[in-house]
């Protein structure tokens, strides 16, 4: 493979593979990826590029990580694979260790990606509702621009309409309501009020579609594809308490926010907040295989331990929890911990707030937001108006970044116009030469672009 010309390769590419998201045939210059090591990417041309992205927000410990690769050989060598249908020891020490990490008791079901994860929360959710007499509940409630997958149920709960043409009719029962992005509060309004305003539209909503139909909320800790939108202490909070008022679960999903990428080992951990479900993915191996997680509390497990069909959990998968996977994800957490990763993401996000907060006086970026090491910079046509920046102007943007090796994400919604938020998402074990790197390079493009 490795004699193959980067010409051939590009032109086998295009003939042969569906990329993901892309248009078909629309992306000639696309990268073939052939090397990574720590922040950084290699193409077949022999490019190198920092990732600030971690390829899709995954590479938390950095690529090319010789503890992955001895972990992944090992457990091959001993065990390559056996369903969860039974059991085996790294699927046992992984849920363990996943409990660490969560900081309270949760019983750990293994799938393969973070949209199967939230597929198995929806169905424990409706299963665990309607036992004793009580009303089967079917609906679910999410935010719009939040992204909780591609499957139908986790695209159902998605938010961002663009998404779902040519998918519908989805999966009927989810709902959704406003997200607390706070940059485009109402005039006149606080933060406070407005992000109160919000979670008090969930709570409306469930007694206006009939709190006995509702069985759970889904959300991230912060809405990251959408748009990196960070919702004030007051709102996560304030949710947990409706949740719990009208016996609603509350689903958590941590598949971007988990594992220190907000600067604390799961997102929720920054709001105080003990959710009834966490769903997790990509961090949880940094990208090294894939392995997804639906982590339940144990009350709420302990109410499907019963030989009536009604406590069968009917949901196979598999691959889900394969035990390279868990191996895997095991040394990523044990590397994590060892190089006080989370820790890492926190102090370099803080860095990273205050370098960047001279751009405040560009005149196109609107809203810089952080938390961890994890950032959106809004781009506006003018702070008055506030009016999304066009395309154009956010592709040079990035297109010159790239030009210049350093890769960056743009999120947020095409259909309402607010795809304009740049997002920085770095491995968190970058060195403080690559964050540099991040830095100057990323000031100095979008000082030379005003609109
Ligand atoms: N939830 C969130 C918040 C995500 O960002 C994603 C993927 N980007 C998913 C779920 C779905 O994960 P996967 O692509 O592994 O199915």
């Amino acid at each position: 493979i490795t004699n193959i010309s980067s010409k051939t390769l590009s032109e086998k590419d295009r003939k042969y593979l569906w990329h993901h998201i892309s248009p078909y045939n629309a992306k000639a210059d696309s990268m073939v990826v052939s090397k990574a090591d720590g922040a950084w990417i290699t193409d077949n041309k022999g490019n190198k590029y920092l990732d600030a992205m971690s390829g899709l927000w995954c590479v938390n410990a950095g690529y090319g990580r010789e503890e992955m690769a001895q972990a992944a050989y090992e457990q091959i060598k001993k065990m390559s694979f056996y369903p969860l249908t039974q059991s085996h020891e790294p699927a046992i020490l992984l849920a363990e260790k996943l409990n660490e990490w969560l900081d309270d008791d949760y019983v750990i079901f293994f799938s393969n990606s973070g949209s199967d994860a939230n597929e198995v929360a929806f169905k424990i959710t409706r299963q665990y509702h309607g036992q004793n007499g009580e009303p089967d509940r079917y609906k679910f409630i999410s935010r719009y621009r939040a992204y909780h997958g591609s499957s139908m149920g986790a695209l159902s709960a998605t938010g961002q309409s663009q998404r779902k043409y040519k998918y519908e009719p989805l999966v009927s029962g989810f709902l959704h309501v406003r997200p607390p992005d706070s940059y485009r509060r109402p005039e006149g309004q606080s933060i406070e009020e407005f992000n109160l305003h919000c979670a008090q539209d969930i709570e409306q909503k469930i007694i206006w579609e009939g709190k006995e139909t509702i069985a759970g909320v889904i959300m991230e800790p912060v809405i990251t594809g959408g748009g990196i939108i960070i919702p004030h202490q007051l709102y996560m909070k304030k949710i947990e308490e409706i949740c719990n008022k009208y016996g609603v679960l509350l689903i958590i999903d941590e598949v971007i926010c988990g594992f220190g990428r907000t600067g604390k080992k799961f997102g929720f951990q920054n709001f105080g907040i003990k959710p009834d479900i966490v769903t997790m993915a990509k961090g949880i191996t940094s990208g090294y295989m894939p392995l997804s997680a639906t982590a339940v509390k144990k009350s709420i497990y302990e109410k499907f331990k019963t030989s009536s069909e009604y406590g069968h959990f009917r949901h196979v998968n598999t691959f889900g929890g394969n035990p390279v996977s868990c191996a895997v994800a095991l040394a990523n957490l044990e590397l994590m911990e060892k190089e006080n990763l989370t820790e890492r993401s926190r102090t370099l996000g803080e860095r990273l707030a205050k370098e960047m907060e001279d751009l405040n006086s560009h005149p196109n970026v609107g809203d810089i937001r952080s938390i961890g090491f994890l950032m959106g910079i809004e781009l506006v046509k003018d702070k008055d108006s506030k009016e999304p920046a066009p395309p154009s102007y956010i592709g040079s943007i990035i297109s010159e970044c790239k030009a210049n090796g350093l890769i960056i994400g743009k999120n947020g919604d095409t259909v309402d116009g607010y795809n304009n938020i740049l997002t920085l998402s770095p491995p968190l074990s970058c060195t403080d030469e690559d964050f540099t790197f991040i830095v100057s390079l990323l000031k100095k493009v979008l000082k030379a672009h005003h609109l």
